[in-house]
């Protein structure tokens, strides 16, 4: 089965073209979190959408290795980069703008945040979450926002695991304050939850995981004690696989209509 429907609703970017940027910051915001801020070079052509805005991260593996990287991406020129050598082919991530702002210390800014997954290492995205430091260089090819409700729609079922909280955060910052409805964030201990801008209406709950459980499952759990909603809604859940095809599952057979849900899987337990 399929675990994801977001390219299909996907709200695309203007433009869609390679950037170059430098790491301005990198903080350590709690126990599984590292924030880093990026900006500089070709930052200006970055355009911010809001919600939960993603894009792909390419990270050097080797000097100049960014420079071999293709403009844009579609299956050629992915094929292109799937044939440069893998000691210098550039790790490709997604990962979602946390937060822009215009007029940073050193010009416009994006805050990125890293779920410091495994104990030491993790994957080399989180790795180099742990270890990048200011003028290290990265690439972005921004894809847009997977949030896209049909019209009319003020009523929201927003469920993540922490991988999903920035994407969380950013459509709770940008939906109306008119909106009313659910917001479940899953994380791996309380010290990992964060400030929200939300709008009053929707009631945001924080589920911190008991050590051990699988990721995901409390999420899970909580999202299906919800009462059935019975006005339409918009639903939207994102994270751990196994998560979002589950509850996508459960939504579907509580009377959800199909096109009225945003599932997708941002990374997969093994
Ligand atoms: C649209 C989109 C937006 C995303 N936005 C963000 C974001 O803003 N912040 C963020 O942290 N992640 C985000 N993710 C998830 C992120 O892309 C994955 O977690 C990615 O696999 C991490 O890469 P890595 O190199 O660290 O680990 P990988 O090399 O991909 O994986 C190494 C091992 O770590 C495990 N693993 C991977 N991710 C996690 C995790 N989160 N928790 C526990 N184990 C994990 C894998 O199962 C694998 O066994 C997003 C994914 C998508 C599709």
């Amino acid at each position: 089965m399929a675990r994801q429907n977001m390219t299909a609703s996907r709200i695309k970017p203007g433009t869609a073209e390679l950037l170059t940027l430098r790491v301005l910051r990198r903080e350590r915001i709690s126990a599984h979190f590292s924030r880093v801020t990026i900006g500089q070079e070709d930052v200006a052509g970055f355009t911010p959408m809001g919600f939960d805005q993603w894009f792909r991260l390419f990270i050097p593996v080797a000097e100049d290795s960014l420079s071999r990287l293709p403009r844009t991406l579609n299956a050629l020129s992915y094929a292109k980069y799937l044939t440069i050598a893998k000691t210098t082919r550039p790790v490709l991530r997604n990962y979602t703008v946390r937060a822009h702002r215009p007029d940073g210390p050193d010009g416009p800014e994006l805050d990125v945040d890293f779920v410091l997954h495994g104990d030491e290492g993790g994957g080399p995205a989180a790795t180099w979450a742990r270890s990048c430091t200011r003028g290290d260089a990265v690439a972005i090819l921004d894809e847009g926002i997977g949030f896209n409700p049909a019209p009319g729609r003020d009523r929201f079922l927003l469920v993540a695991d922490e991988s999903g909280l920035p994407a969380i955060a950013g459509v709770l910052a940008s939906l109306p304050d008119t909106a009313t409805g659910h917001a479940l964030i899953e994380i791996p201990e309380d010290d990992d939850r964060q400030p929200l801008v939300a709008p009053p209406g929707v009631e945001v709950g924080w589920l911190p995981r008991a050590r051990g459980a699988v990721p995901g499952r409390t999420a899970l759990a909580a999202a299906q004690d919800l009462p059935a909603p019975n006005t339409p809604v918009h639903a939207w859940v994102v994270g751990e696989a196994g998560l979002a095809v589950s509850l996508r599952r459960h939504w579907v057979r509580a009377g959800i209509p199909k096109n009225d849900i945003m599932f997708c899987g941002y990374w997969k337990a093994r």
